[in-house]
């Protein structure tokens, strides 16, 4: 789907409103098997949000709305090691931020701690749960492999009475981490692995954020998970593909336990990204290394990244949409996502001009010390924005990409005697060339006409470019930072050995950009557009001294691609 889309350059949603789940619920509702729908976004909080969780966000909050249901937010935390209270703090952010709301529903499994202790009891109480002393190498060995079945724990007969007092001097905190752990007692020799006996209890003594120093084990996320949905009374609990093996698991806890409601697991591929890990160990381990500068970097596809970025919530939200929801993993081309984020941003971004890398021009029939107001838009299309005044002089900057000394065939910008349109002002011709001792050119000398004040010739002639500037007296400094993907591959390496497809080039620092004052109106996180170069932010690194400038998104212009690719070849054949 994602590569046909691409081609067409158009991506439009698979079936936007509908996919099987939906139909689920629909069907689930109309035969009044439930009464109303209650799904919920279960995150672990350690770590921030990445957009495979908006996947998830967007269709269990979307449900909840489309259906007249609620949705939940759920804290899985169940791992005191790796969870901490920045994490909570920034998913609630995240999630508002895509403009969801869980109105009183916010809970945490550790409310349910007590609970699930209890659970545990009974079925220790009914000969289905025993604490095993074996390491966790032995537990591992013992456990058999996918053509092999599992081996008994020499532990697993021991009597109620035995494995009741254990269990309770573990709360209490009688041993040392990893010394015993609850286990179900379930099927050692099932083709299933995750119902060989799984672990339900693990002595940890760590502080929990939530819980302080009260409990001394800490259940197992399997055992915790769906016994959760069921104090919710969660209706379609939604997951992705990877849980679907402990789905049985999931079921065997609901069936022997007296647990308030019955939820119905659901599985669905996991959102993957082209050039992209959507892996929140990975994604940790680039915040610790060092490799991006925190979780909100804008090249982190971290929600808090992308929103730093420019990113409007809008965007990714249609983005999901349009993926929609299948049974089977696949990977989408982030070319389409980069799709929706210029759709969105082409219809609300104001028109601005920047010069990112800037080549000074100076016309030498413009009198100096003289200079004037001229007309630009702000929207193109949409006459309701308004236009602003642009200052012009004698000394202005355009891109040094604009200009070419000895151009190639399909070179139609700025050169030595050719004529082009500088945009809401004059046509210019270029004169003359400054270099400096080591043969580059530091400026140019241009002459402009001014019977073409606004763009157009009198006589109808006509220039094959029009470019953007600015006024170098009237023009900002400001720093701007252009993202490149992370990795160099379209599928980077996971777990350990990412750091090998790293990109190098993926953040640009340009530090001598001149913007015109308009552009320093913008403001953080909302973009808008330097004419021919893409869409850009205010940063929140910005200083009363700096300006300081993220680039959201380039602008599809393939054609500026091939003109790049033509002048590449003509330098490569001298
Ligand atoms: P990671 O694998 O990155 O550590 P996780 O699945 O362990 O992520 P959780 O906090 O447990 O992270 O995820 C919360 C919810 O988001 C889960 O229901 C999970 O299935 C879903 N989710 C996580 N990653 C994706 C993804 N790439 N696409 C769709 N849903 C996802
Ligand atoms: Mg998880």
């Amino acid at each position: 789907m994602a590569s046909d889309d691409k081609a067409s350059g158009n991506p439009t949603a698979a079936e936007p409103g509908r996919d099987f789940i939906r139909d689920i619920v629909k069907a689930d509702l109309d035969a009044g098997r439930v009464a109303q729908v209650v799904t919920r976004f279960p995150p672990e909080p350690n770590g921030y949000l990445h957009i495979g969780h908006a996947k998830s966000i967007c269709l269990n909050f979307g449900i909840a709305e489309e259906f007249g249901g609620r949705c939940h937010l759920r804290f899985d935390d169940t791992n005191p090691v790796k969870e901490e209270q920045e994490y909570i703090d920034a998913i609630e952010r995240d999630v508002r931020w895509l403009g969801f709301d869980w109105g009183q529903h916010l809970y945490y499994a550790s409310d349910y701690f007590e609970r699930l202790y209890g659970w545990a009891e009974d079925l220790i109480r009914k000969g289905q749960a025993y604490v095993d002393d074996q390491s966790q190498d032995e537990i591992r060995a013992n456990r058999g492999t996918l053509t092999e079945p599992g081996k008994n724990s020499p532990f697993r007969d021991r009597t109620v009475d035995e494995n009741l007092d254990l269990f309770r001097r573990m709360r209490a905190g009688e041993f040392p981490n990893g010394a015993r752990v609850l286990r179900a007692k379930a099927d050692m020799s099932s083709g299933n692995i995750n119902l060989r006996d799984p672990v339900l209890y693990r002595i940890l003594n760590a502080p929990h954020p939530r819980t302080g120093t009260t409990w001394k084990i800490y259940p197992s996320y399997d055992f915790a998970h769906g016994q959760s949905d069921a104090i919710e009374g969660i209706t379609h609990s939604i997951c992705t593909l990877e849980f679907e093996d402990h789905r049985p698991l999931y079921d065997w806890f609901i069936a022997n336990l007296d647990v308030p409601s019955t939820p119905h697991q659901y599985e669905m591929a996991r959102l993957n990204l082209t050039y992209t890990l959507l892996s929140k160990r990975v994604l940790t381990e680039l915040v610790r290394g060092g490799h991006v500068g925190g979780w909100d970097d804008p090249r982190m596809p971290t929600i808090a990244g992308l929103r730093r970025r420019g990113v409007p919530a809008e965007a990714i939200r249609d983005f999901i949409k349009r993926i929609g929801v299948a049974k089977a993993n696949s990977v989408v081309d982030a070319g389409m996502f980069e799709f929706t984020v210029r759709e969105a941003l082409n219809k609300t971004a104001l028109r601005r001009m920047a010069v990112l890398r800037p080549l000074k021009v100076v016309i030498e029939n413009y009198p100096e010390g003289q200079s004037e107001e001229l007309d630009a838009v702000n929207h193109p299309d949409d006459a309701a924005a308004g236009s602003r005044k642009i200052k012009f002089s004698r000394e202005l900057y355009i891109e040094q990409e604009d200009f070419m000394e000895v151009p190639p065939k399909k070179f139609f910008r700025l050169s030595p005697g050719t004529e082009v349109r500088l945009r809401y002002a004059y046509f210019i011709k270029c004169t003359g060339v400054v270099k400096n001792a080591a043969g580059e050119v530091t400026e140019l000398r241009c002459t402009y006409d001014p019977a073409t004040k606004g763009g157009n010739a009198p006589d109808g002639r006509k220039v094959k470019a029009t470019m953007h500037w600015v006024s170098a007296a009237h023009s900002i400094p400001a720093e701007v930072r252009i993202y490149n993907p992370l990795f160099n591959r379209p599928d980077p390496s996971g777990a350990e050995n990412f750091a090998a497809d790293l990109n190098p080039n993926s953040l640009e620092l340009l530090t001598g950009a001149r913007l015109e004052p308009a552009a320093a109106d913008a403001k953080i996180e909302t973009p808008v557009q330097f004419e021919r170069q893409g869409y850009f932010c205010l940063d929140r690194d910005t200083t009363a001294e700096k300006l300081v400038f993220n680039r959201t998104i380039g602008l599809r212009d393939s054609f500026a691609k091939d003109v790049a690719k033509d002048v590449a070849k003509e330098k490569a054949g001298g």
